[in-house]
């Protein structure tokens, strides 16, 4: 039922949906008295709607009720409109504000193929798992420039939001994209930094395509087919677009974060290696190069053996495999790698393949534990000739040790696990620089040539697309970091979002109600605190030879005082954390090895000799330079501090810089990037566990709202003021929409208050020094900026 009367004060006048299209045409018409010729052209545009043209529709009704200054009549109905046919595309104006209404309304959406939906200025994402026709250039078009209200919620209006809001105030801006594994991240980052392009007008359309180019580069080599997603992230990036202070794309930089370099050597049941191993084996098979690069047409190597792939036909024969490596084989040529790096890194990727399966066995000896020899020989030979260092080497490296006591050096023989360990210590290391390696050439090949700006400093806009929380079966060290780092987003997500909002409210005299949220800034505590937090702890314990996994768990236990960690019984070393995700159950062997990560010096030496430069240069150089960086994302009480600032690959002794302080240290780096722009979030939701499309399982989806707080961000962008500007500043951007050009109005809060009641927008507030609005009064009076 729709009531007659207008409310007097209305929440959110701001609102389109297409249902509300549709109401208006069918009833308001009648209720109201629009003028005739609105009458008319509504009309029209409702039988345009009939033939399908929605888009079109609304671009001409928003344009019909600016020009016939109808704002008043059309903007209180929109409101009931929205509330009376129950289908919002905002959550933050819900009149009923609990977790089954915002999973209903998300349901109701996604059935639509409606898969956007805002929360305020935060777009939720829900995955579709189809393709959609949504990403077209009549859509680019349409979210250029458009007042975000004008059109349904889109990704590409969050790209246009960013840009827009680089121009104007010439500040940097940063996406953060979340979501669990599968749930859309990678996605959505590609098209943002599609839409980005399409903004930022490259004025030479090779820039264009290498930007576009990168993601599928450095994701052929950092992403693998897991058991969740076909295509997941092993890595995180954060890409960061840098544009002109007139806004003309110039370049990109791509940072990457904690690579899941176990999977070069192994893989879980039913998961694979990374992507860039079957495309070269298809690849090169295709071109009759596999026995150039040593590899066997026959026999499936070690590394990529798996119970459900085969190398033939599987890989080899795999026409998608092929049409990928070709498609790689481009991005590195178009991006500039030379042909003469190309084949360095097929010949680096093939030598990992042969060195797994270099095999050892174990002779007994009279001095000391048992030795181990090479079985296959030929194998051996392989690598060390695709490596360009000495075979005879080589096996030394693998099978024994030298070190040094009291001045002399004695050479130790590897037992046949110590080597084993060696070998695959290799394989990892070597994949790990060589994405790194990748990554800083990409940076190099599209850092912006001249300073871009008069003042020599470029803007840029962030994309950071960092693998989910993680929770599976059995956790290791790898998803004990993946939870930190998400732990840490959350973090930065709830400052943004309540903590200094309502800091503000304080701050300014503002009355605004408080809103509960979860902090989950213990957990961080008990994991990054100094002395006594995990990694602390972790790293104290890997100093110590003796130490093992076990000592490492009494160590946790008898330190960590959190009603956040606890001693599961009956699990071997195990540990319980309680994320703000949810519990996870960590099982701690292997957890020293994998954060000691040592490549044996020997193993470095050698490399060192290699005849091959880039093999010698993953050895020798740094591989990035950053600056220095908070100690902490925001100081916590108790922490010491004292870590160096330097960074940690550069120091070049490879043995004591640990997985869990260079972790440390780039979550720290990536902070400080992050929180040096004004933040844009992106919510990436995974309806069903199943990938299936058009299937919304209600619970699943609810534990992700819950943890992701996205019920408590729909209250505050409620009730809250998301944007708090300086009069000052407030003044100098809107004063023309009130006075003259040549006026300079005092800077207090009556000319605030004048601009606002000028530009007839409701619900503001001014404080002691700022202005409170809300999001949709800033896009109001942007777009009233961008007309005047
Ligand atoms: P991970 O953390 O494992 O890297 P992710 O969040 O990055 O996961 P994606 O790889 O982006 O997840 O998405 C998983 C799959 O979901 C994609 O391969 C694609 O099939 C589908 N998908 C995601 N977003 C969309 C979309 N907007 N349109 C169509 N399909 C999509
Ligand atoms: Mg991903």
């Amino acid at each position: 039922k729709i009531p007659r009367n207008p409310p007097p004060t209305l929440h959110q006048p701001e609102i389109w949906s297409d249902q509300f299209n549709d109401f208006i045409c069918k009833c308001l018409i009648k209720d109201f008295e629009l003028r005739p010729n609105v009458q008319d052209l509504l009309q029209h545009a409702f039988i345009k709607q009939i033939a399908g043209r929605e888009k079109t529709l609304q671009k001409q009704l928003m344009e019909l009720i600016d020009l016939n200054q109808q704002m008043g009549v059309i903007e209180k109905t929109r409101y009931f409109a929205l509330e009376a046919l129950d289908d919002v595309d905002d959550l933050a104006i819900l009149e009923v504000l609990d977790e089954n209404t915002i999973t209903e309304q998300l349901q109701k959406r996604y059935t639509k193929d409606h898969i956007y939906t805002y929360v305020g200025d935060i777009l939720i994402a829900v995955n579709p798992f189809h393709k959609m026709d949504l990403y077209t250039q009549q859509y680019s078009k349409m979210y250029i420039g458009a007042k975000r209200t004008a059109n349904p919620p889109h990704i590409f209006a969050v790209a246009d939001i960013a840009y827009q809001a680089m121009v104007s105030y010439n500040a940097d801006q940063c996406i953060v994209i979340s979501g669990e594994s599968g749930a859309g991240k990678t996605e959505s980052a590609h098209l943002l930094v599609q839409q980005l392009t399409v903004l930022g007008k490259a004025n030479n359309r090779t820039l264009q395509e290498k930007i576009l180019l990168v993601n599928s580069l450095v994701e052929a080599f950092g992403n693998a087919c897991t058991v969740i997603n076909d295509n997941s992230s092993r890595f995180g990036k954060y890409l960061e677009m840098k544009f002109t202070c007139g806004g003309t794309v110039v370049g990109a930089q791509i940072s990457e974060y904690l690579l899941e370099k176990s999977r070069v050597v192994h893989q879980a049941v039913g998961e694979r290696n990374f992507h860039i191993f079957y495309y070269i084996y298809a690849g090169l098979a295709e071109r009759k190069k596999l026995a150039h690069y040593k590899l066997s047409d026959s026999k499936t190597p070690k590394y990529l053996q798996n119970e459900h792939i085969k190398l033939v036909p599987d890989i080899v024969g795999s026409a998608f495999y092929k049409e990928q490596f070709e498609a790689v084989e481009q991005c590195f040529k178009v991006i500039g790698f030379t042909l003469e790096e190309l084949g360095s890194v097929y010949s680096i990727l093939a030598a990992i393949l042969n060195a797994g399966d270099i095999e050892f066995t174990s002779v007994a000896s009279e001095h000391q534990t048992d030795k181990s020899n090479i079985i296959n020989m030929a194998v051996l030979e392989s690598a060390a000739s695709l490596l360009c260092i000495r075979p005879d080497e080589l096996q030394e490296a693998l099978t024994s040790h030298c070190v040094v006591t009291r001045g002399e050096t004695i050479v130790r023989s590897n037992t046949v696990e110590k080597a084993t360990e060696v070998r695959d210590a290799m394989g990892k290391a070597l994949y790990g620089r060589l994405f790194s390696w990748i990554v800083n050439r990409i940076n190099s090949l599209l850092r912006p040539d001249n300073p871009v700006c008069l003042e020599d400093k470029d803007l840029n806009i962030g994309i950071l697309d960092i693998f989910g929380f993680e929770n599976f079966k059995r956790n290791s060290f790898e998803q004990l970091c993946i939870n930190i780092a998400n732990e840490q987003i959350q973090f930065y997500f709830n400052q943004h979002i309540f903590a200094w909002e309502q800091d503000e409210y304080l701050n300014e005299d503002v009355d605004a109600r408080v809103i509960e949220y979860e902090d989950n800034r213990p957990l961080l505590d008990l994991f990054l605190q100094k002395p006594m937090g995990m990694l602390a702890l972790l790293d104290e314990e890997s100093r110590f030879p003796q130490a093992t996994d076990q000592t490492l768990v009494e160590k946790f236990e008898d330190n960590l005082k959190s009603k956040n960690f606890w001693r599961p019984k009956r699990v071997d070393l195990g540990f319980g954390i309680h994320h703000y995700a949810g519990k996870v159950i960590y099982n701690a062997a292997g957890f020293l090895a994998k954060n000691r990560d040592t490549l044996p010096a020997d193993i470095v030496l050698l490399l060192r000799s290699s005849e091959n430069d880039l093999i010698r240069k993953l050895v020798t150089h740094p591989l990035t330079k950053t600056g220095t960086t908070a100690e902490y994302f925001v100081c916590v009480q108790g922490d010491s501090g004292g870590e160096s600032t330097h960074h940690p690959r550069e120091t070049t002794n490879m043995r004591t810089q640990t997985v869990a302080s260079y972790f440390r240290y780039s979550l720290m780096d990536l902070l400080s990037k992050m929180v040096a722009g004004q933040p844009h979030f992106v919510r990436c939701i995974k309806p069903n566990n199943d990938r299936q499309a058009h299937k919304f399982d209600r619970e699943k989806v609810l534990i992700q709202l819950r943890y992701t707080g996205i019920l408590e961000t729909a209250k505050i962008r409620r009730q809250g003021y998301s944007h708090r500007i300086l009069f000052t500043n407030f003044i100098k951007r809107y004063f023309i929409l009130a006075f003259r050009a040549n006026e300079e109005p005092a800077v207090n809060p009556e000319t605030c208050a004048a601009i606002l009641e000028k530009a007839r927008l409701e619900n503001w507030v001014l404080g002691k020094t700022k202005v409170f609005l809300k999001y949709y009064h800033v896009e109001h009076l942007n777009l009233m900026i961008r007309r005047n």
